[in-house]
């Protein structure tokens, strides 16, 4: 069958795996994309849907729409799906904007005994555990998280990427 290494269930739901993974490049598309090749076949890189987002977290690479979550993060107000023409978002209602998740690594000051709470502060979700008193890392509870990036480009070493669980991967 595949490759792919298995990764536990712990580090699923806690988004954490020594980093490994995280250091993976990942084109992350826009939230409601089609899958995989569908998209790329899709989108005509009309930047219809970079031009509707509000927050300006979409831009385009190698003629394709990217969400890139160090420019900050989705709101999911549905804007780049309602903005795509050739139909490469889907419509949302009832289908999940899609599966990414919070990933941190080892570079989390958490980790290395520094007090920081940045993404914690800045997720919508409570997602984010930070052991007291800079015990451990951060934490993400990777049910709660959805993918939304708004720790991404908060914390100061870099540590969080948003991956695909393997787990749910297409
Ligand atoms: S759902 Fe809204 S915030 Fe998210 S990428 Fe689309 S337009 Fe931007
Ligand atoms: S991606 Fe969004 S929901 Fe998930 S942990 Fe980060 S801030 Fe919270």
């Amino acid at each position: 069958m595949g490759t792919a290494r298995t990764i536990s269930r712990r580090a699923l739901l806690f988004g954490r795996d020594g980093g490994e993974r995280a250091r993976l490049p990942q084109v992350l598309r826009p939230p409601w994309a089609l899958g995989g090749v569908a998209f790329v076949d899709a989108c005509t890189g009309c930047v219809a849907c970079v031009d509707a987002c509000p927050e300006q977290v979409l831009v385009l690479r190698k003629g394709k729409a990217v969400f890139d979550p160090e420019r900050g993060e989705c709101t999911f107000c549905h804007a780049c799906v309602d903005a795509c023409a050739p139909g490469a978002l889907r419509d949302g209602d009832g289908i999940p904007p899609w599966r990414l998740r919070a990933l941190v690594d080892d570079a989390c000051l958490g980790a290395r005994g520094v007090v920081c709470a940045s993404c914690r502060d800045a997720c919508p979700q409570s997602a984010i555990l930070v052991p007291p008193a800079a015990r451990g890392g951060a934490r993400i509870d990777a049910d709660a998280c959805s993918g939304c990036g708004a720790c991404v480009a908060v914390c100061p070493t870099h540590a969080i990427r948003l991956h695909v669980p393997e787990e749910t991967a297409a």
